[in-house]
Order: structure tokens, then C-alpha cells, then sequence
């Protein structure tokens, strides 16, 4: 095995290429990427670049010492497998690439809109041409809509209104980030809107977008200059449909705790997989940053002959509002809901159990819940509800 491909040049496919090289793999590797750009990181272009705080968020790497082939503004189409063997070949936009093992790292597309990417000035954030581009629309007095109160609209919303635009969020469920987490969670971000001077409608659909408005639903006509659909992801594998790999039902690569695919010698990382978690009892779908940093290095080993086991507790943040949310755990395995706080200083952490077990915590600005909580997460040991629930009690003592 002297030929590794590594397709996806993004977070997970750099720590892939990092991985190996940290292995003493000395062979060719790879890495073929369908952006025009170096690996570059995700999180800040909706935070610093849309901030207009740096224009670049390259990764640092050492491409001379890691040895790679580096294939960019070039897309895989195809997968041709050996039949039961390792190897095949990688069909791209110019040209078959051949491997010995393959690395799927292609990450998630952005759902859009029916019909939203031929209307002027709707955007969507996944790229850095994306935030470049978003960036030059959020000027002050603009009228904004996002569509959207997830992760990403809740930042871009937060972008926006700190560059004076006039922001509307529209959201067709009850409370905002409805997709993370239940009702009486997401409503406690509900004031946060209205406090930076944005206008939140819940409950609201989208029905047509034209040049220069939004039309809802209920017939409400939204003036904007930009519109930021902002509606979620799916793992970016089309091009690996009729290959043999096996798909879940978001197209998701299913993986095993190896980080293994269906076929012999395919492995994949980061936000295009499923992975089996023994820890939760359960298939884990994570798109999000720490999963395309951790588990490379657990795939790297693999492909590089080693037997390592990836079952991460997951973890993830988001600065919206001056606020800096932080998340540990998987809480469908939780029961029951405890929630300390919040403070005098409006701050909180919110906590699920299984039995006496603390499975998960997301905590609203108290870094130090967060990493006090983390280490009780990862233990899975007892922990005293009624301290828990105390906003006094350090959490390490809970
Ligand atoms: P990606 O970063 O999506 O990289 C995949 C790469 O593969 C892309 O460059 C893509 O062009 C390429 N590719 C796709 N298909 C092909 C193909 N067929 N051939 C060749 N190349 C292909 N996470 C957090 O935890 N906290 C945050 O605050 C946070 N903020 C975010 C803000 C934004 C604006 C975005 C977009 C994401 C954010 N995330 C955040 C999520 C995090 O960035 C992702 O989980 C992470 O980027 C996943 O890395 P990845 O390498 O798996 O996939």
C-alpha cells in the first residue's frame, strides 16, 4: 500500500494528510480538493470574515514536509471499486486518479431554497468566496433577511447587525437552533434578537423570494437588499451514489467505530459520515469542526495498518450575540433536563441526565462549566442533581 487518495480538501481531509505523515507513512498521498483554495478553516467566515476581521483563514501547514500531491479547483465525479479487493480509481472533472486506499473527506453542501440561487442577492455561507461576497452586501442600512435561526443564521444575524444592517430573521419553527435543541432551551435565545436590534418571526415560512424581498406565507412582503438562506447541510456524496459505498438515508457515508466504509481500504472523515458510537448506543451524524479534527487522526491510523477506535464525545460552539454557546455530549441519550441558572449575569448551563449520569451540557458564556462539565461527561460518574442545579456549586463538586 504505497498510494493513498485523499478526496476533500477541507479540515478533515488536511488532518488526514496530516495524520499519515504523523504515522511514518512515507508513501504518495494525494489530496484532491473542488475548491480553488488551500485547506482553509470554516468557522470564522461567519464570525471574523463577515466581522471584517481577516480576509484569510488558511490553515498554517508545512506542504513541502507533507510530501502531498495537491489537486485543487479539480472535482471527484466517480468511484470505481475493485471487486472485494482494495483499490480502485476516482473519476474527476480532468482525469481517473488511481489509489490504493481511499479517504472520502467531501464535508456537506448547503441546503438552498427552491429556485433561490437565480434570484440576485440570495446568498448562502459555506465557503470563504461566499463569506467574501456576503461580507460586501452587509453594509450599514441595508435591509437583511435571513432565512433561518440555526447555527449559521443566528451568526449571520449577528454579523449583520453589528455592520448597521436592518436584520429580520425568519423562522418557520417555534424557537431559535429548533434542530439542536427542545422548546424551553432554543426560547431562551429568543431575547437575544430583539436586544441587538434584530426583528425574530417565528413561525414563519418563506413562500417566494424576487429581487429585492422576501414574500412570507401569511403575505407579509419583507424588503432586502440581501437575502441569507441559511436552512442546513447534507453530506456532499452524490458523486459517490451507485459506487457500492453504502449511504445512509441523508447520504450520509456509513462508517464503523474504525471509520471504515462499506468497501475494503475506504475510509471517511468529517461532516460527510455516520459513525457508530458504542459510547451513545447509536449512529452519530456530527458536522461540526471538532469531528473533522479528531477523527482523522483516528483514520490515519487505520490506512496507515493500525486498529483505532474513534467514539469521541462530540463538542461544538457558536458565538452568537456577544455570547459564546458551548455543547458536550449527545443529549438524545439524556432523560431528564436540569438547567442552572441563570445568573445575575443572565448567564446559564443546561444539563441532561440518564439516570444520575450527566450525558450532555451546553452552557451560555461559563467557560468554566464547560470544561469542569466536560471531564463529568466523559466520566459518566454520579452527579449530585441538586449542586448541578445550584449556580453557586463549581460544577466539579456537583
Ligand atoms: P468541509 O469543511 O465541508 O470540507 C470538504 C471539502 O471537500 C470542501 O472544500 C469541498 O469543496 C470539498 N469537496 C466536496 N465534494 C468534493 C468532490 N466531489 N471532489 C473534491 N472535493 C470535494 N463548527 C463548529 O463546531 N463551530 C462553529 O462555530 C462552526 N462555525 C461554522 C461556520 C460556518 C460559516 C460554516 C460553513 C461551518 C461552521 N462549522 C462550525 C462547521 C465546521 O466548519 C464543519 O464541521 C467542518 O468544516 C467540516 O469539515 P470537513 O473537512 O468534514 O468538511
Amino acid at each position: 500500500m504505497d498510494n493513498v487518495l485523499v478526496v476533500g480538501a477541507g479540515m478533515a481531509g488536511l488532518q488526514t494528510v496530516v495524520g499519515l505523515r504523523d504515522q511514518g507513512y512515507i508513501g504518495r498521498i494525494t489530496l484532491l480538493g473542488a475548491e480553488p483554495h488551500k485547506p482553509y478553516d470554516r468557522p470564522p467566515l461567519s464570525k471574523e470574515v463577515l466581522g471584517g476581521k481577516t480576509d484569510d483563514t488558511s490553515f498554517e501547514a508545512d506542504w513541502d514536509a507533507l510530501g502531498v500531491e495537491l489537486l485543487l479547483g479539480r472535482t471527484a465525479t466517480a468511484l470505481r471499486l475493485r471487486d472485494g479487493a482494495e483499490g480502485g480509481e476516482v473519476d474527476t472533472d480532468a482525469g481517473t486518479l488511481a489509489f490504493d486506499r481511499l479517504v472520502v473527506a467531501t464535508g456537506s453542501r448547503v441546503v438552498n431554497l427552491p429556485g433561490a440561487a437565480e434570484v440576485p442577492g440570495v446568498h448562502v455561507l459555506r465557503t470563504i468566496d461566499d463569506a467574501r461576497t456576503l461580507r460586501a452586501a452587509l453594509v450599514p442600512g441595508a435591509h437583511v433577511v435571513v432565512v433561518g435561526a440555526g447555527w449559521i443564521g443566528a451568526e449571520v444575524a449577528t454579523a449583520a447587525a453589528a455592520a448597521g444592517c436592518r436584520t429580520t430573521v425568519v423562522e418557520a419553527l417555534p424557537a431559535p437552533l429548533a434542530g439542536a435543541f427542545p422548546e424551553d432551551i432554543g426560547s431562551r435565545f429568543v431575547p437575544w434578537y430583539a436586544e441587538a436590534g434584530v426583528e425574530l418571526l417565528l413561525g414563519a415560512r418563506v413562500d417566494r423570494l424576487e429581487p429585492g424581498a422576501v414574500h412570507l406565507a401569511d403575505g407579509t412582503r419583507l424588503p432586502a437588499d440581501a437575502v441569507v438562506v441559511g436552512i442546513g447541510v447534507r453530506p456532499d456524496t452524490a458523486w459517490l451514489q451507485g459506487s457500492g459505498i453504502e449511504l445512509d438515508e441523508r447520504g450520509a457515508i456509513v462508517v464503523d467505530d474504525r471509520l471504515r466504509t462499506s468497501a475494503p481500504g475506504v475510509y471517511a472523515v468529517g461532516d460527510c459520515t455516520v459513525f457508530t458510537s458504542a459510547r451513545y448506543g447509536a449512529r452519530l451524524h456530527v458536522e461540526h469542526w471538532d469531528n473533522a479534527l479528531q477523527a482523522p487522526r483516528t483514520a490515519a491510523a487505520n490506512v496507515a495498518g493500525g486498529d483505532a477506535v474513534y467514539d469521541p464525545v462530540p463538542y461544538f460552539w457558536s458565538d452568537q450575540f456577544g455570547r459564546m454557546i458551548q455543547y458536550v455530549g449527545h443529549h438524545p441519550a439524556g432523560d431528564e433536563l436540569v438547567v442552572r441558572g441563570p445568573g445575575e449575569d443572565g448567564k446559564w448551563t443546561a444539563g441532561w441526565f440518564k439516570g444520575d449520569a450527566l450525558v450532555a451540557l451546553l452552557t451560555v458564556a461559563r467557560p468554566r462549566d464547560l470544561a469542569q462539565g466536560r471531564k463529568l461527561v466523559q466520566a459518566g460518574s454520579p452527579v449530585d442533581k441538586a449542586k448541578f442545579a445550584d449556580i453557586g456549586t463549581p460544577l466539579k463538586d456537583a
